[in-house]
């Protein structure tokens, strides 16, 4: 079961096409785009072999300067996925820290061409022992990066006692080191929801110093369904009441919600549901809301026209998403 449903994230992940389209006028107005993807040669290769499709070639995954052409915005934070190393269904191998490692490094490296325009964010498995470790030798190579956590691939439950303790020490790590975190939160338990949100709160963000955390795919794995506003929910009902402590920045990604083609197992919306969805849009409040693409899944643009055109919101209110992000404050 766990196996079909890391598959199932992957393969809308790269099932998408990247269209082909114009992308001058965007540039301008997309300023930042939270959330764009990065794979290494070697991690493509080794998903090649494991039978992943890839309907594009190579260098729009891995080439910077390609991934920067296809999805134009000013800044960018460009997201690692060492993590799937780290889950035994994607990857067998003994040596799956060197992996990881690997894997950060590519990023890292690559990311340097453009360092007023590219924040890096390295990726580990909170449940590894050596999380803490390659934490410390990412930042020690580029201070100016962020941390990237997926909890479906790394199967990390909250609810865990053992997990929640190490997910706390990264948390207090990227609070003393000023890493900003992008937050994959969703594992794929029945359950997942409000409980997570509960540990997440208070015994996490309650007990650290300030973070800045942003929330992919609006709190789940994409689309946008019932889990999606169960999860909005819980999260604003909490904020209502005084409970999420303000000295954190927290902002929700629209990336990979507001799907608008069919991929395998995620249906796209319906109209209805886009207009549900720009009632949750400002439910959270698009001053909490920062735009992504998840690119390879969508170009800056496409995704631009779709909030635009498909979810109503305003040029004022896209603006407001496009112009901020937690990890380029000095830009
Ligand atoms: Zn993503």
């Amino acid at each position: 079961m766990r196996a079909i449903i890391i598959f199932f994230c992957l393969s809308i992940f790269f099932s998408c096409n990247i269209q082909e389209k114009s992308t001058t006028d965007s540039f301008d107005t997309i300023k930042f785009d939270s959330h764009v993807h990065l794979m290494s040669p070697e991690l493509i290769k080794y998903w090649k072999e494991i039978g992943i499709p890839f309907s594009k070639t190579e260098s729009n995954y891995s080439n910077v300067d390609t991934i920067l052409n296809n999805t134009p915005a000013k800044y960018i934070n460009l997201i690692g996925m060492a993590y799937v190393y780290g889950n035994p269904e994607y990857y067998q191998g003994s040596d799956g820290a060197q992996k990881m490692a690997n894997e950060n490094n590519y990023l890292l490296e690559v990311s340097q061409k453009y360092p007023n325009r590219i924040v890096p964010f390295f990726a580990v498995d909170p449940l590894k022992e050596y999380a803490i470790d390659e934490l410390d030798r990412c930042y020690t190579i580029n201070s100016n990066s962020g941390l990237k956590l997926h909890f479906n691939a790394s199967q990390v439950y909250l609810t865990e006692p053992e997990h929640l303790k190490k997910v706390k020490q990264l948390f207090i790590k990227a609070s003393a080191y000023k890493l900003p975190i992008l937050l994959h939160f969703d594992n794929w338990h029945p359950k997942f929801g409000k409980p997570d949100i509960e540990i997440l709160v208070d015994s996490i963000l309650n007990k650290i110093n300030p973070i800045e955390l942003q929330i992919a795919h609006f709190g789940t794995s994409g689309g946008f369904n019932e889990k999606t506003k169960r999860f909005i929910d819980a999260f604003v009902d909490l904020k209502d009441k005084g409970r999420i402590p303000t000295k954190h920045k927290i902002t929700f990604d629209i990336s990979a919600v507001a799907l608008d083609k069919n991929s395998e197992g995620v249906s796209k919306l319906t109209e209805e549901e886009f207009i549900e969805l720009s009632k949750y849009v400002h439910k959270i409040g698009v001053k909490n809301i920062v735009f992504g693409t998840d690119y390879p899944l969508y170009r800056s643009n496409e995704y631009y026209s779709i909030l635009k055109e498909k979810v109503g919101l305003t040029e004022k209110e896209l603006r407001i998403i496009t112009q901020k992000n937690i990890a380029h404050e000095k830009f």
